[in-house]
C-alpha cells in the first residue's frame, strides 16, 4: 500500500496554497506500522483548491454570522456540552507534553489542541472555536516565534474545527481525512449530543485544503508526524496523529478522559470501530508514549487506554448477554451495565449511560424503539 508524504519545505520556502503541489511527493511501499484501515483502495491524497474570490467575497459576513450563530448555539447547549458559558474570560493554557509537542487547553479541557513546534514552523492538531483563535495564536506564541503553518483536523465537530477559517485566513494549510472534509459540505453539521443536535455548516474557507484516504506524513521539526485514519469510532473520519520522535499520540475524540466513548452515529461512528481504534492506539503506544485525549485535562499513557478499552468490552459483553436473553432496551437500562464505571466516566454531564448504552444495545443487534429509552 502506498503512503503519502508531505516533504517539509525549507524554512525559506514558505508553503502557500498555490504552490503546495511543489512540496508534495508520493513515496511508495512504506506501509504504516499499524496495518490496514479497512480500506482496500489505493492510497490517495487530494488537494482542494479554494475559490479564493468566492471565499473572500463572503468571508467577513460569514465570519460575523458564524460567530453569532456559534455563540448562540453555544449558549443554548453550554449547560450540557461545555459548561463554559460564553468565551468571555476564557484563558487558554499551553503545557509541554513531550519532545516538540505541547498541548493547548481551555478550562475544563475541551477540544484539546496538539501543537508541534520547532524551526520548521508550527503544526496544530485541531482548532477549537472561532472566537478563540486569537487566544490560540497568542498562547502558541508563548512557546515559539515561528509561524503556524499546518493544521490537522481530527474530525468534523465544531469544537475541533471552529477555528479553521480564521487560521486559513492566516495562510495555514488545513489537512483532514477525506470523510471529514465531506462532512463540511452538509447543510447542517450534526452533533451527537442531545439525541443528534445540529450546528451550522462551516464556511467554505474552513474546509480542509488537503485530504488523504488513509495516512500521510509530515516531515517537520526533525520528526515524522503521521496522521492516519482510525477505524470508524467517534466519526467515520477520525484521524489519529502520532509524533514519532516526541512519542506523543493525539487521539481526537476517540479517547476522552471525561466520559464513556461518544459514538456519533450521525457522523458514522461505531462501537466496533471504537474498540478497534483504541486497540490500534494501544498497539502503537509504548511504555513512554504520551496520549493527548480529545477532552479531559490529563495526558495519559498506554495503561489508561487499556483500561478504557476493557471498560468498553465489559459493558459490551454485559449488554450482549442481555440481548441474548431477549431483554429489551428498558430492561437493559434498568440493569445498569455501566454501574461499576459510572463514578469514573460521567464527568461530562452531556454524555452518560443514557446516551451510551442505547448505542451499544442497537449496534449489537438489540431491538426496540428509541422511545423505549
Ligand atoms: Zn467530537
Amino acid at each position: 500500500m502506498e503512503r503519502i508524504k508531505l516533504i517539509s519545505a525549507p524554512r525559506t520556502m514558505a508553503v502557500k496554497r498555490r504552490d503546495v503541489t511543489a512540496c508534495l511527493q508520493l513515496t511508495s511501499l512504506e506501509r504504516f506500522m499499524l496495518g490496514t484501515t479497512g480500506h482496500s483502495h489505493r492510497n490517495a491524497l487530494r488537494i482542494h483548491t479554494p475559490s479564493k474570490g468566492q471565499v473572500m467575497k463572503m468571508g467577513k459576513l460569514r465570519k460575523i454570522l458564524l460567530f453569532t450563530v456559534t455563540s448562540l448555539w453555544l449558549s443554548a447547549t453550554t449547560s450540557l456540552s461545555y459548561g463554559q458559558g460564553n468565551f468571555a474570560g476564557v484563558e487558554l493554557t499551553i503545557t509541554l507534553v513531550a519532545g516538540n509537542v505541547y498541548m493547548v487547553q481551555r478550562p475544563g479541557g475541551g477540544g484539546n489542541i496538539g501543537v508541534q513546534v520547532g524551526p520548521d514552523g508550527v503544526l496544530l492538531v485541531d482548532s477549537l472555536f472561532a472566537p478563540l483563535t486569537d487566544r490560540l495564536v497568542a498562547v502558541v506564541k508563548q512557546v515559539t516565534d515561528e509561524e503556524i503553518r499546518f493544521l490537522v483536523n481530527t474530525h468534523i465537530h465544531i469544537d475541533h474545527v471552529g477555528g479553521n477559517e480564521n487560521l486559513a485566513d492566516m495562510g495555514v494549510l488545513i489537512f483532514a481525512h477525506d470523510n471529514t472534509r465531506l462532512r463540511f459540505f452538509e447543510e447542517r453539521s450534526r452533533f451527537p449530543r442531545a439525541g443528534g443536535s445540529f450546528v451550522p455548516a462551516q464556511p467554505a474557507a474552513a474546509r480542509p485544503l488537503i485530504t488523504y484516504n488513509d495516512t500521510m506524513s509530515f516531515h517537520l521539526n526533525g520528526e515524522e508526524v503521521r496522521a492516519f485514519l482510525a477505524p470508524p469510532a467517534h466519526t467515520d473520519g477520525d484521524s489519529f496523529v502520532y509524533f514519532a520522535e516526541s512519542d506523543v499520540l493525539h487521539l481526537g475524540d476517540v479517547y476522552r478522559t471525561t466520559s464513556y466513548p461518544i459514538i456519533d452515529i450521525y457522523n458514522g461512528g461505531t462501537l466496533r470501530g471504537t474498540i478497534a481504534a483504541i486497540d490500534r492506539a494501544i498497539d502503537l503506544s509504548g511504555p513512554n508514549t504520551k496520549v493527548i485525549p480529545g477532552h479531559g485535562l490529563e495526558v495519559v499513557g498506554r495503561d489508561e487506554l487499556v483500561e478504557f478499552r476493557d471498560m468498553i468490552l465489559d459493558i459490551q459483553g454485559q449488554v450482549l448477554s442481555m440481548i441474548r436473553q431477549g431483554k429489551k432496551l428498558d430492561a437493559v437500562m434498568a440493569a445498569q451495565p455501566t454501574a461499576a464505571y459510572d463514578a469514573q466516566w460521567t464527568d461530562d454531564p452531556g454524555w452518560g449511560p443514557v446516551d451510551f448504552v442505547p448505542i451499544v444495545y442497537y449496534e449489537l443487534g438489540g431491538s426496540g424503539r428509541l422511545a423505549d429509552r
